[in-house]
């Protein structure tokens, strides 16, 4: 999976800008930096020097600092050129550096191969390769905090910890399992299930922590729907303007505007209105469409929105047609909010008197909406503490996930009646596996591929 040459690739982002890092990183890297310097560089200094094409002309004057292996980002040499930030330029000092670094074998660096060298060389674990990307794609402060503390390791050594409890464990049981007819005795003096209680405790904790942290990340898709003009986007506007957050269409959805993206108590929402969901014989609405109903099957949560002056007027068949759609394609368990807009239309007695379980809300005077926020972040398991929060991905929560079947396996072969310590060991490794795939141990070369290739260019 890894290749033994020298990487280069432009580090900062496309565009014009006052800096623009390159990174070189590799094996042998003095020598690529004495042919573009015609100087011996000092690990760790700051250079300020010319470099020139091939006929002696000048192509920028940078700052060039050297990281001598291992003290580096991927446990490589690793040339840093700080250059002015201009895409030409970097292109043409990208061009300089792979002629003089042929011979050493310089290529332009894969996505994410920056971050898997490091990850390789033991610099970073498969985590904290990951809150890299998520810092630097964070969508509110809340993110970057919490992808910073994944970076930190905060996350790694709690799963660190947590293995470490399980491996004690398993040394106990298997140095028991020559021994069959003491499984009872050694479940008692071992306390063994006590310990095992303990760490489905801590797993469980950690589970709810990385849920936290998949919100944190990825935000909420959120559905809005209603029949035309019960104010969903007054509500959205609400919503958004509230926060003074920001509200930009999803890059790319331009001319479908199907997705807003807002923040609500630093939680990105992905708003997903359901107004353009209509039968449609042009081609590029027809592909928004489609990735609304991509959207919905994905949501977390939907909200529909009603006019208080027709509480009890029958909505129209297309709008029940399309509520009932909208309710079919939804992932399973996903949580239902029924709110009811314009309350300050309402006579005064009529909105204290709504038997109705539906949240009654003004879009236009904003009251209820705190409630409403409240409620939205309530439904989809929030818990409203960014205090030590990590960020976690789909990843994650999915090995947690099946670390906990496997520790309840082992705790149903260590019950009364039904003991089998040989069982009761085998779960545990399966659920150690699973913790350390988070981290990246024994996790096969193709998932992991898989994992940096996401990562852009440069990482
Ligand atoms: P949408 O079609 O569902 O997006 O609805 P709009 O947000 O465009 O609102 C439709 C109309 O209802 C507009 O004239 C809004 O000003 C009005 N409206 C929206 N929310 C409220 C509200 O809470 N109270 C009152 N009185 N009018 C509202």
């Amino acid at each position: 999976m890894t290749r033994k040459l020298p990487i280069i690739a432009v580090a900062t982002a496309p565009g014009k800008a006052g800096v623009g890092v390159i990174r070189i990183s590799g094996p042998q890297l003095l020598p690529i930096a004495e042919a573009l310097f015609h100087k011996a560089l000092t690990p760790r200094q700051t250079n300020l020097l010319t470099l020139r094409d091939a006929r002696g002309e000048t192509i920028d004057q940078l700052i060039a600092i050297y990281f001598a292996a291992p003290a580096s980002f991927t446990g490589e040499d690793v040339l840093e050129l700080q250059c002015h930030g201009g895409p030409q330029l970097l292109e043409l000092v990208m061009k300089r550096c792979l002629e003089l670094g042929k011979d050493q074998g310089l290529v332009i660096a894969e996505p994410g191969e920056f971050s898997l060298r490091a990850y390789l060389n033991n610099k970073i674990d498969l985590a904290q390769a990951e809150a890299i990307a998520d810092l630097i794609d964070a969508q509110s402060e809340a993110a970057v905090r919490g992808a910073a503390r994944s970076l930190q390791g905060v996350f790694s050594n709690d799963i660190n910890a947590l293995i470490e409890e399980i491996t004690q464990l398993r040394i106990l049981v298997e140095s028991t399992l020559d021994f069959p007819e003491e499984e009872i005795e050694f479940l008692e003096n071992a306390q063994a299930r006590q310990r095992l209680s303990a760490v489905m405790e801590k797993l469980h904790k950690l589970r709810e922590g990385a849920k936290q942290g998949k919100i944190l990340r990825d935000g909420i898709q959120l559905v809005l729907a209603g029949a035309p003009n019960v104010g969903k986007s007054s509500l959205l506007n609400r919503l958004a303007g509230e926060e003074v957050a920001i509200v930009t269409p999803i890059a790319g959805t331009t001319r479908d505007r199907v997705k807003e993206s807002i923040t609500i108590s630093g939680i990105p929402m992905h708003i997903i209105d359901t107004a353009g969901l209509r039968e449609t014989s042009d081609l590029v609405e027809a592909k928004g469409i489609e990735r609304s109903w991509e959207a919905i099957q994905a949501a977390d949560l939907v909200i529909f929105l009603q006019d208080s002056n027709s509480i009890n007027a029958i909505d129209s068949a297309a709008v029940l047609d399309l509520k009932a759609q909208i309710l079919k394609a939804l992932p399973p368990k996903c949580p239902v909010l029924e709110v009811i807009n314009k309350s300050d239309l309402l006579a005064n007695e009529a909105s204290h008197q709504s038997e109705s379980p539906s949240l009654l809300i003004s879009a236009k005077t904003g009251d209820g909406v705190e409630t409403l926020k409240q409620k939205i972040l309530e439904s989809v398991g929030w818990g409203g503490s960014q205090e030590g929060a990590i960020v976690a991905r789909r990843r994650h929560l999915d090995c947690l996930d099946r670390a906990a079947t496997h520790l309840d396996k082992s705790q149903q072969f260590a019950a009364d009646g039904n003991i089998s310590l040989e069982l009761f060991a085998e779960e545990l490794r399966l659920a150690q596996d699973q913790l350390g795939h988070i981290t990246g141990k024994l996790l096969p070369d193709d998932l992991l591929g898989k994992i940096f290739s996401q990562f852009c260019i440069g990482k």
